[in-house]
């Protein structure tokens, strides 16, 4: 049965009973007319040829004397001899002009007026068919009639395809398969009516015009044959049909004619030819479909995302942009709407990655089917742009939230929506990074859903571009440096570690705050850049303190989650103090308490292999994540370091005291020491001494200071270096 199976999907493939694709079809036939620009240019140049060689063969010798010939004038005598080639130059060149001109693209007034006058013509050849033309044997007579038909159909062809294209701008389809087939018909009953006009010819050896010359003139339906199967290829067994029908009716024409014996030797030769032209054209077919195939794979990965089948964003850019070029009243009063899943990842966390594609799919393409005359495309992740018309947001927003909740079945997501009306003419990748923008403002905020992008959004994202731009050239012309703030001991508040923290002091902004800058790198994963130049800039300090014999205290360093992931940690530790010449006590290593929690192998081990190798890791802003305690337990670090702005009513709320000292007794109790951040009251600080927290941080013992203001303070006295440091 599977045998059986097998040998019916083999025959129709090899017969193409297969439906193409839309593509594949326009694919064939376009390719066919390609053909179609050559053949008609070799039929043209032969007919041509052909007139010529009757002017000088026939014509010129009978100039004088065509009435004792029979010719009613010269002009008869002339087009007697040349009717049927004019017929072919007129038909060869209107296909050859239709064939570059589709091809070409070519569509303006000179094309239109000439394809337009070359159709009537066509058309009106059919009143050059008069009786006393048809002449000769049954055969010569269908055939001439059948010529003279085919061009009219050909020429109403040629015109509706002319005005087609006027109205759509397209060529049509079907008319253009007209046009070919015509064309092949045309140069195939030619070749029936010489082949066999040949034939015929021999068996009249008594007849005085006969010559023994034309007798080849059979290769006349041989070559014309091959002209039309290369010519119609459409589908294999088109092809067989049309080749097994003709050849067996010229071969019923030669077999029946009374004057002459078909010779067996012929016959073979014949079915032969039949058999070979038939493989030939089932080959090239095969080739064309899979080329077609392979064309249509690479238009496909090219436009469409690689996960849900709805566009990509280069499909929509390039859609918006030839829109722009061609009809830009159709989108000057849209919109674009960048949307979000804010918590989309719990779903991939809690159900795995599989159900977390099924719901984009089924989000995306909901999406695409709820805005069916709007571009719709995915740009990455969970992530979805909607170009549409600025009308009705406020229904279309709740749209857009109804297709996220019914597609996300059971699971709470949450759809957040930026969006952007874009100036004329803009670039729409542009114009997407601020829709994308104004929705990443509001990722955190659970009471808004929507957020549109205006002029005071614009002044933060261009600040935000201006970063992103000028980040490497505020590193390497020395706008970005390292402000140091003091770590004292608690008991007697002598200076005993420096935290090095970010400033990046700019030509344009004046000073601007890693609160400006951070967040940016950290979302454009650029963040380990600066937190290299950090690195460079504190061993490069700490090495010239050293040079002037100053007395130098440890200096600790911010980690950003993704430096662990976007950067060699240990690598680039160990590289700078080996270039600087620096001790590894005088550098550690500060990781926040939330990019634990979010545990990532990476940095997990990492951690490990930097406490290994000996650096001091310190756990930034504890208290501030959701799963402090586990972090605790997992790691060992050398300090905890608390903010007093997690604790909030220190003076008012008597359970943070509770709390801190609870945290501080855990610390203690787990081996780690503990330093207090965001220390401003003299109170606060007395607190945290009596309740054993070794050191304390914040405004009260000094702000962050650049370097010329820090060893001022230093040599003035008002910070005491410690004989304790380390
Ligand atoms: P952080 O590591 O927790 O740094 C402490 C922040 O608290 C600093 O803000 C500091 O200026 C501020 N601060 C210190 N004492 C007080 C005080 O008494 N009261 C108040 N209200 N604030 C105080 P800053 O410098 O704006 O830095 C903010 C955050 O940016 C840092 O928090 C750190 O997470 C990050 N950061 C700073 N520099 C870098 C860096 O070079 N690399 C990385 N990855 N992150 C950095
Ligand atoms: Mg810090
Ligand atoms: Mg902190």
């Amino acid at each position: 049965m599977t045998a059986l199976k097998n040998v019916w999907n083999f025959v129709r493939d090899i017969l193409g009973f297969r439906r193409n694709s839309k593509y594949v079809r326009k694919y064939l036939n376009d390719v066919n007319i390609k053909s179609s620009i050559y053949m008609s240019f070799i039929i043209f140049a032969i007919e041509i040829w052909m007139i010529f060689r009757q002017i000088n063969k026939y014509i010129s010798p009978s100039w004088d004397t065509y009435e004792s010939l029979g010719f009613t004038s010269r002009f008869d005598l002339f087009f007697s001899y040349t009717s049927l080639y004019f017929l072919f130059i007129v038909c060869s060149l209107a296909m050859f002009l239709f064939a570059l001109f589709y091809i070409k693209h070519v569509k303006n007034r000179a094309t239109f007026i000439t394809k337009l006058v070359l159709g009537v013509i066509c058309v009106l050849w059919i009143f050059l068919l008069i009786p006393e033309k048809i002449t000769g044997t049954n055969i010569n007579k269908v055939t001439t009639v059948l010529v003279y038909v085919s061009m009219p159909v050909f020429g109403v062809a040629l015109i509706g395809d002319t005005l087609y294209q006027k109205i759509k701008d397209d060529n049509s389809y079907i008319l253009s398969i007209v046009l070919i087939v015509c064309f092949s018909l045309v140069c195939l009953l030619f070749g029936i009516k010489v082949g066999y006009s040949d034939f015929a010819h021999i068996a009249d050896i008594a007849n005085p015009k006969f010559d023994i010359k034309k007798l080849k003139m059979i290769t006349c339906f041989l070559t014309m044959i091959v002209f039309a199967a290369c010519l119609l290829i459409f589908k294999p067994y088109i092809s067989v049909l049309m080749l097994v029908s003709i050849f067996l009716l010229f071969y019923y024409f030669l077999d029946s004619y009374d004057g002459r014996e078909f010779l067996d030797g012929d016959k073979i030769n014949y079915i032969t030819f039949l058999i070979s032209l038939t493989a030939i054209t089932i080959s090239i077919y095969q080739q064309r479909v899979a080329e077609a195939k392979k064309d249509e794979r690479l238009i496909h990965d090219a436009i469409y995302d690689h996960l849900i089948n709805i566009h990509n964003v280069n499909y929509l850019s390039n859609e918006i942009i030839k829109t722009q070029r061609t009809n830009p009243n159709k989108i000057n009063s849209h919109i674009y709407l960048f949307t979000n899943l804010a918590n989309f990842r719990t779903i991939n966390d809690q159900k795995g990655f599989d159900e977390g594609d099924r719901v984009l799919r089924e989000i995306g393409n909901r999406f695409a089917i709820s805005f069916p005359n709007d571009l719709v495309a995915r740009q990455s992740d969970d992530h979805f742009i909607i170009f549409t018309k600025n009308e009705n947001l406020d229904e279309k927003i709740k749209t857009l939230e109804n297709t996220v909740k019914r597609a996300a079945g059971g699971l709470f997501v949450l759809l957040k929506v930026g969006g952007y009306i874009p100036k004329p003419n803009e670039n729409p990748n542009k114009a997407i990074d601020k829709a994308r923008y104004a929705c990443g403002l509001i990722k955190k905020t659970p009471e808004t859903n929507y957020l549109e992008y205006d002029d005071k959004l614009d002044l933060k994202f261009n600040k935000r571009q201006y970063i992103i731009n000028h980040l490497d050239e505020a590193i390497e012309k020395g706008w970005i440096k390292a402000f140091y703030q003091p770590v004292v001991w608690s008991d007697n508040h002598e200076l005993c570690g420096l935290e090095a923290l970010a400033r990046w002091i700019d030509p344009v902004y004046g000073f601007l705050s890693p609160a400006d800058f951070i967040p940016v790198l950290e979302e454009t994963r650029l963040i380990h850049k600066l937190d290299k130049a950090i690195i460079e800039c504190v061993c490069n300090n700490l090495k010239k303190a050293i040079d002037n014999d100053r007395k130098v205290v440890p200096v600790s360093i911010n980690f950003s989650r993704l430096d662990f992931e976007l950067m060699d940690v240990p690598k680039t530790l160990n590289e700078a103090i080996a270039k600087y010449n620096i001790d590894m006590k005088y550098l550690h290593v500060e990781v926040t308490e939330s990019a634990l929690t979010n545990s990532q192998d990476k940095l997990n081990t990492t951690i490990t292999d930097l406490k290994e190798i000996g650096y001091s890791i310190w756990l930034d802003d504890f208290g501030s994540g959701y799963s402090s305690l586990n972090v605790l337990k997992d790691f060992t670090f050398d300090v905890v370091k608390i903010d007093m702005k997690f604790l909030s009513n220190f003076d008012t709320n008597e359970k943070t005291k509770d709390i801190i000292d609870c945290i501080i007794q855990l610390a203690n109790r787990l081996g780690m020491n503990t330093l207090t951040e965001g220390v401003e009251t003299k109170e606060e600080s007395e607190f945290l001494t009596k309740i054993g927290c070794g050191r304390l941080q914040g405004y009260l013992f000094g702000k962050p200071y650049c370097l010329e203001d820090l060893e001022a303070k230093i040599n003035d006295g008002s910070l005491k270096i410690s004989k304790k440091i380390l």
